[in-house]
């Protein structure tokens, strides 16, 4: 049974079934709702109770501040998976991928030794936006955030002085492509950022093996709430920096969401992941099948297209299921997609937001079935108002 729910902002009644009329559908948000059947039926196995006297001190018996349960649960999760080396590696957890994305490009500006010119923090547009936000917000003077790496690359192919960091982001969020670095050299340091490879989301085609990957539970079994990510870490001295930063700004991670993350992942892993990655993978199958049909009867609008490619998890190809649609409003005067989408009553993000144009918008895909049925509703009223030629 559902829990009593508040309804949100476009279903009234008892039981919050009834949609109101001509209400905005919200595709903005990448909130992983389409998760939430498997957590219904894992009810019990997944719940915790905490007494009030658990779990109080700042730190664990071994006098650190995190779950060495936790860490081998992960390791085993990545061997589950098949998504991620994990031997030689350091485990670091933070409060989501998003404190340790900003304790990552820390550490690594750090590595520059003169420090006459600051790190340059550079992405592959189209990027998520929060690498330059958290550059730009914190404004240290280690660090400054340079814009698209191949463009940086065009110009500055032969600099092997300045120090740079790039964000790599694989499957990438807007438009879920697998990505590689673009530069390389003796100045270069990676962050791959891997919250989406999931087989939800992508083809698992081979274990990563980088020097410094983040992960999000977020992506990975749907809790973004419990704010929860981790790190895998090749490199000591980088490991110690990042680790600091965590404990100066926050002294670690709750250990009651480690309590949590802990009892979650135990689930996903009881049967090697079988049941979530299945559920989750057919689920947005569904989506995108959905999706495809109504997008192929426009010649106004186009989604991103993506090769299938086998999957060392599911043992077969298969196509991609990216968390998002990156929609591209193909008229050439069609310069505003995003308001093009918000007038008919979609909400989604410009692709300006990602350091591209603005003839993308990304429509998120991954959230309730109730707002993936809504968007499909809006789109389908869109789709068929498109007049042929003009
Ligand atoms: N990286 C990418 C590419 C993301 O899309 C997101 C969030 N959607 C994050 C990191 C942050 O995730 P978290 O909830 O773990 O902070």
């Amino acid at each position: 049974n559902k829990p009593p729910c508040e309804c949100n902002n476009c279903y009234t009644g008892k039981d919050c079934s009834f949609l109101l009329p001509d209400c905005p559908v919200d595709a903005n948000s990448g909130d992983p709702l389409f998760l939430e059947p498997f957590w219904m039926r894992k009810a019990e196995k997944s719940s915790v109770l905490v007494s009030g006297w658990h779990r109080m001190s700042y730190l664990y018996q071994d006098g650190t501040y995190v779950s060495e349960e936790l860490e081998k649960v992960i390791r085993k999760l990545h061997s589950v998976v098949g998504n991620a080396v994990t031997d030689n590696r350091f485990v670091i957890f933070g409060s989501g991928s998003t404190q340790l994305l900003a304790a990552a490009a820390h550490a690594l500006s750090l590595t520059n030794s003169s420090y006459s010119s600051p790190t340059r923090l550079l992405a592959s547009v189209p990027f998520y936006a929060m690498y330059k936000e958290q550059a730009e917000f914190f404004n240290s003077r280690y660090l400054k955030f340079e814009g698209d790496a191949s463009v940086w690359k065009k110009s500055k192919g032969n600099d092997n002085i300045t120090q740079v960091i790039e964000v790599v982001t694989s499957p990438n969020n807007p438009d879920g492509k697998l990505k590689r670095a673009v530069l390389d050299g003796p100045n270069v340091r990676t962050i791959h950022d891997y919250a989406y490879y999931w087989p939800y989301f992508s083809p698992i085609t081979v274990p990563a093996d980088e020097d410094l990957s983040l992960f999000s539970l977020s992506k990975a079994t749907g809790h973004a709430g419990s704010r929860f990510g981790w790190g895998l870490v090749k490199d000591k001295a980088v490991y110690e920096k990042m680790k600091r930063y965590i404990q100066l700004s926050s002294l670690g991670v709750s250990r009651t969401t480690q309590l949590y993350v802990l009892q979650l992942l135990k689930v996903v892993v009881s049967d090697g992941g079988d049941e979530i990655f299945h559920f989750g993978y057919e689920t947005l199958k569904k989506r995108w099948d959905t999706l495809n049909k109504i997008f192929s009867m426009s010649t106004r609008f186009s989604l991103q297209r993506i090769k299938p490619e086998y999957c060392n998890y599911f043992k077969k190809v298969r196509d991609f299921t990216p968390s998002y649609a990156w929609v591209k409003c193909e008229r050439s005067a069609d310069t505003n997609c995003y308001e093009i989408f918000r007038e008919a009553k979609i909400t989604g993000r410009d692709g300006k937001v990602f350091g591209s144009e603005g003839s993308f918008v990304r429509l998120s895909l991954i959230r309730s079935q109730d707002d993936f049925d809504h968007l499909i509703d809006m789109l389908k009223k869109l789709v068929s108002h498109e007049v042929v030629g003009a």
